[in-house]
């Protein structure tokens, strides 16, 4: 065996890892932190876009964050259970949903309908609710026409004591185009929105539309909060700041082979070699993540270089194309990384996929090993 093989051979985790880099998300998170006029809340929906909730949010409030969001309560229990006391705000809940354990575990609630009012006006406790209107997405929050009764109702369950009316939320639907129409269109609604409620009497303390791109991009658009999420974790819909990825894919060769020219790869033979090559399996696929879609386009790196996965994306593996280059099994490829050695990136994975970063870092399946490395060296950095 070379002396290569030997370094490479040492340098291999025995199975698929994805490694979080926290110091990353630490960094993303002050940076946001410096261009927010408000308070930044951390959106850690979706398991902190696959990189950890837990660990994400608690990185997040280390560096700048002063609050937190997720989409339905079953995301907001595991940060309670793990002893995370921020204000923690829910915004998409089903009617029935545990309103009584939410209010009962300091957990504040949005509020899209009179329905959901009513059904959080009824459990013991006065809830912390944000009224929540689509600001031009026809997506969740208030319909505008049901704006103006949903602030009176709101006002009137305050007046009994049963709820606290303490923000106003919307979204934005254009952001990551920052010249928009819809951008102006939406913030006047908005503006409009606030009002209403003020005129209804509530007097909501925190009021935010923007998410990442807009905390970037449009001030106007700030108000007293922004919350992100895709900025944490390195990605920027605006593609107008630098920002750090965080996740790096490897994964062992299983084996290589030499093949003939004309050699068919894969489910349906979608790729046939074009010379003599080396093939190397890769045990990733779909199941974790790798878009099918990708297939035939995308590539990894070994070595320092890249190679392209050829043939069909399988459930559980795929074929990368070697050429002449050496490789041994147990030597691990790169998928993605943030790209500062030449590896791709997870933007290089949506494009190949036609699609965008957040899916992939979404999508990560479950039974890829997750690997953390904690925040160490941010102090000196900052
Ligand atoms: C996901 C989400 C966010 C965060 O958006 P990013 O573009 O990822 O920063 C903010 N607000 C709401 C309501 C969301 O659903």
């Amino acid at each position: 065996m070379t002396g290569l093989a030997v370094a490479a051979r040492s340098a291999t985790s025995g199975s698929p890892c994805l490694d979080i880099d926290l110091e990353a998300i630490g960094r993303n998170t002050r940076l946001l932190s410096e261009r927010s006029t408000g308070e930044l809340m951390a959106v850690v929906k979706a398991d902190g876009f696959g990189h950890g909730a837990v660990d994400v949010a608690r990185t997040a409030l280390a560096h700048g964050a002063s609050r937190l969001g997720v989409t339905s309560l079953d995301e907001a229990w595991p940060l309670r259970d793990a002893g995370i006391r921020a204000p923690l705000l829910s915004w998409l809940n089903p009617v029935d949903a545990d309103f009584a354990s939410a209010t009962s575990r300091d957990i504040e609630v949005a509020v899209p309908t009179v329905a959901h009012l009513e059904a959080v006006a009824r459990v013991p406790g006065r809830a912390r609710i944000h009224l929540h209107v689509d600001a031009g997405m026809a997506r969740d929050g208030a319909a505008p026409d049901t704006w103006a009764q949903l602030c009176r109702a709101a006002r009137r369950a305050e007046q009994r004591g049963e709820v606290e009316v303490v923000g106003v939320m919307g979204h934005l639907g254009c952001a990551d185009d920052p010249r928009d129409a819809c951008n102006t269109l939406a913030r006047t609604r908005f503006a409009w929105a606030i009002e209403t409620a003020r005129s209804s009497g509530l007097r909501p303390g925190q009021r935010h539309l923007a998410a990442t791109a807009a905390t970037l991009t449009d001030p106007l658009s700030h108000h007293t909060m922004t919350r992100v999420g895709a900025g944490l974790v390195g990605i920027d819909p605006s593609g107008s700041t630098r920002l750090s990825p965080a996740m790096t894919l490897t994964a062992p060769i299983v084996s290589v082979r030499r093949v003939r020219a004309g050699t068919p790869v894969g489910y349906g033979h979608t790729h046939l070699t074009s010379r003599p090559t080396q093939l190397a399996l890769v045990p990733l696929g779909y199941a974790d993540g790798l878009p099918r879609s990708a297939s035939n386009r995308a590539e990894v790196q070994l070595r320092g270089r890249r190679h392209p996965v050829v043939g069909t994306i399988s459930m559980d593996q795929l074929v990368i194309d070697l050429g002449d280059r050496a490789a041994e099994p147990g030597e691990t490829v790169t998928v993605f990384g943030p790209g500062g050695a030449g590896e791709p990136t997870v933007a290089d994975w949506a494009t190949w996929a036609d699609t965008i970063e957040h899916e992939i870092v979404t999508g990560i399946g479950a039974r890829v090993r997750r690997r953390v490395r904690a925040v160490a060296h941010l102090r000196s950095l900052s």
